[in-house]
């Protein structure tokens, strides 16, 4: 490999930054050239690149988003997308990619390495920490701290006026989050995808809480189909029981901005740098992933094969215990 090009997919996270860094100086470490790709497999396609150097990436550790953009593109699910997309990487002389991404990001690699001979090493970001092949994705960390620190300062509000909040955070179809950030903010409860909790039993819950005396009460709401939202489950709470004032917070897209936490950036480097090292030792259609405390790579189609599933049965137990 001589040229290596690297893009961000899917949806920002922090520490994507971090990891393009690493990205970029481990492979001008190796004698390479580096081109960036500007906005995903959008860029791909438009041939919008930028040749890059050690002070392009400079200053941009502790920032969050991406300086490479990031983008959904369709026209990359098409064969003709991926065409051009190639046609323009050869061009400019690009012979290996890293890919910084969620599994649709996953997706899109294997697919395009298949029909292309270009080799990809991807690695995961996203703050769903919804992968399979790695204890952690980029961003989760920083995102379960935006959210510990929003909820401590609803807390404050909800203690002063008894109130009932149900707060809304991301995460897709994982509870991650939600079940981190509950825990580490004491909530009351937590609605996770992955756990079907009926209305009734959450309203014993709240019941149990109002009985105890407890001068705030914080129910934690992962977003998505499996419990209808925040609003909807604070209108179904309100149908049974109207003794507490109820309010909704919905914590949307503030959780995936900010400065990386030092875990992320630790983690962005680590694999970053790791991504470029297997893709130079000849690695392709595999991701770099945190195990433990070992950085090692799975195969794509492992990664996209299997369900991640990061939620602890003691994790879940404990909720119900340190929230009476
Ligand atoms: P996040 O988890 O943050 O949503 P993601 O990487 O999963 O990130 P997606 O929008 O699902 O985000 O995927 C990013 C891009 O990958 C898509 O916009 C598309 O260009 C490409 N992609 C996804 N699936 C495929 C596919 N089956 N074939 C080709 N390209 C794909």
């Amino acid at each position: 490999i001589t040229k290596v090009g690297i893009f961000t997919s899917g949806g920002d996270a922090p520490g994507m930054n971090a990891c393009i860094r690493a990205a970029v100086r481990t492979a001008l470490y190796a004698g390479k050239a580096v081109t960036g790709i500007y906005h995903g497999y959008q860029g791909m396609i438009d041939g919008n690149f930028w040749e890059m150097n050690s002070r392009s990436v400079s200053n941009i550790i502790q920032l969050g988003g991406t300086i490479l953009k990031t983008a959904r593109c369709d026209a990359f699910r098409t064969k003709e997308g991926r065409q051009l997309a190639y046609d323009n990487l050869k061009a400019a002389g690009i012979d290996g990619l890293i890919a910084i991404g969620g599994d649709g990001t996953f997706t899109g690699a294997e697919v395009f390495s298949r029909e292309h001979d270009i080799p990809v090493v991807c690695v995961p970001g996203t703050i769903d920490n919804d992968l399979y092949g790695s204890d952690f994705t980029l961003g989760y960390d920083t995102a379960t701290n935006t959210v510990i620190e929003a909820i401590d300062k609803i807390r404050d509000t909800a203690a002063s006026h008894d109130r009932l909040f149900f707060v809304e955070v991301m995460g897709r179809d994982s509870g991650c989050i939600a079940l981190n950030a509950g825990i580490a903010g004491g909530a009351e409860a937590i609605l996770l995808p992955e756990k079907n909790t009926a209305i009734e039993e959450l309203c014993k819950m709240l019941e149990g809480a109002a009985k105890g005396n407890k001068s705030s009460t914080i129910v934690i709401v992962a977003e998505g189909e499996a419990n209808g939202g925040a609003y909807h489950v604070a209108k179904e709470v309100k149908a049974r029981f109207n003794f507490y004032d109820t309010k909704v917070t919905i914590l949307g897209h503030l959780q995936r901005g900010g400065s990386p936490s030092s875990f992320d950036r630790v983690l962005a480097s680590r694999l970053g740098f790791a991504a470029v090292r297997h893709l130079f030792a000849g690695a392709n259609r595999v991701m770099v992933g945190l195990w433990g405390n070992e950085i090692r790579t799975t195969p794509l189609e492992e990664a996209l094969g299997n369900k991640a599933f990061k939620l602890s049965e003691d994790m879940l137990e404990m909720m119900d215990v340190l929230s009476i």
